[in-house]
């Protein structure tokens, strides 16, 4: 079995190599670890490899690998289902919020980032294949959704964030991935106040290489650095 550090050393080769078919280089494209599940001294291997955030899902984790030191020397993401309750124990401790999918969510963040004398930056995640059983905004609603956000003070929309649907079959990936990048540049031509398109953060282990290819410059890759999570 490859050691972390081996199989981030792969895929940033696969990055570079993809992102140069598309005029552009590995230092355009973040990698973000998507941590869950590893522990704290797992992260901290990830961190000293050289990944350019770690990316958690779920809150409790990241309180508990946060006092464990484990994301230290890495920007640290949220990128799981954040509930409004749960907004106050992350923000002032993560540099980006990634999973914003409603007004209401973000008027929490807004809330909490005030108390904080802090901007917090966010990318909104949208729902791009419509599926029942993922958590961001309807395309239909993304306009609305960010011209809205964008006027609330202290928090900072950085971007858009999409799940798509899973499949195997590269053409599948490659429409919404195009999709999703045609709502970014959309979404940018609007020059909403207070918004800068910068990140669109799409890919996993398994389609990373097609999202770059099709305009991502932010990808979340957890299998594919540390292996295969066992669930229990
Ligand atoms: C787990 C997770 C990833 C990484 O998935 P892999 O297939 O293990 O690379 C990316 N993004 C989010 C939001 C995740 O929850």
């Amino acid at each position: 079995m490859n050691t972390i550090a081996e199989n981030i050393a792969a895929i940033r080769r696969e990055i570079d190599e993809a992102a140069r078919l598309c005029g552009k280089t590995g230092a355009d494209i973040t990698l973000v670890a998507a941590t869950k599940m590893n522990d704290a001294e797992r992260v901290r291997e990830a961190v000293e490899a050289g990944i350019d955030a770690c990316g958690e899902n779920r809150v409790q984790e990241l309180m508990e690998k946060y006092e464990q030191g484990a994301y230290e020397g890495a920007p640290l993401h949220f990128i799981g289902t954040l509930q409004t309750n749960k907004v106050k124990y992350i923000v002032g401790k993560v540099q980006l919020i990634q999973s914003v999918n409603s007004l209401k969510l973000a008027a929490e963040i807004s809330k909490c980032a005030i108390k904080h004398g802090i901007v917090q930056d966010i990318l909104v995640e949208i729902n791009i294949g419509g599926e029942e059983s993922k958590s961001g905004a309807d395309e239909a609603d993304a306009f609305e959704l960010v011209e809205n956000i964008s006027k609330l003070p202290g928090v900072h929309v950085r971007g858009l964030m999409t799940i798509p649907p899973i499949s195997d079959d590269e053409e599948t990936q490659k429409r919404f991935f195009t999709k999703m990048k045609q709502l970014f540049v959309d979404i940018e031509a609007k020059k909403y106040d207070n918004i800068s398109m910068e990140f669109l953060s799409m890919g996993m282990s398994g389609d990373y290489r097609n999202a770059i290819l099709c305009g991502a410059n932010m990808v979340r890759v957890g299998t594919g650095i540390f292996g295969a999570r066992h669930y229990v």
